[in-house]
């Protein structure tokens, strides 16, 4: 398996951070388009959203434990309802009982 070079430019997957990131040709407007190899997801290098830091998925997982409205949430915490839709989808994916109120290991305080 030479030739193939994983983690070019240090790149890292907006879907899931896996570098795992390999070429997939252009888009239409001549753009690279890269693809991740963990999750499949497709992007293009100058196609930057903004990032949503761990520090905030921790705070939205916290604020949704509180049970706050989903609007109020994506309001305080600063991120749009399309990323917190996609978070939840993921979250339920992930976890077969997600959204328990109080998660083993959570930290509190
Ligand atoms: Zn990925």
């Amino acid at each position: 398996m030479t030739g193939v070079q994983w983690s070019m430019n240090g790149l890292e997957c907006p879907q899931c951070g896996a570098v795992r990131i390999v070429k997939n040709g252009h888009a239409h407007t001549g753009k690279q388009r890269s693809l991740c190899r963990v999750c499949t997801h497709q992007f293009t290098l100058h196609h930057r959203r903004p990032r949503i830091s761990p520090d905030t998925v921790a705070l939205v997982d916290r604020l949704l434990s509180e049970r706050l409205s989903h609007r109020g949430i994506c309001r305080a915490v600063g991120v749009s309802r399309s990323w917190f839709r996609r978070h939840l989808q993921a979250l339920t994916k992930s976890v077969p009982h997600a959204l328990d109120p109080d998660p083993p290991g959570f930290p509190r305080g």
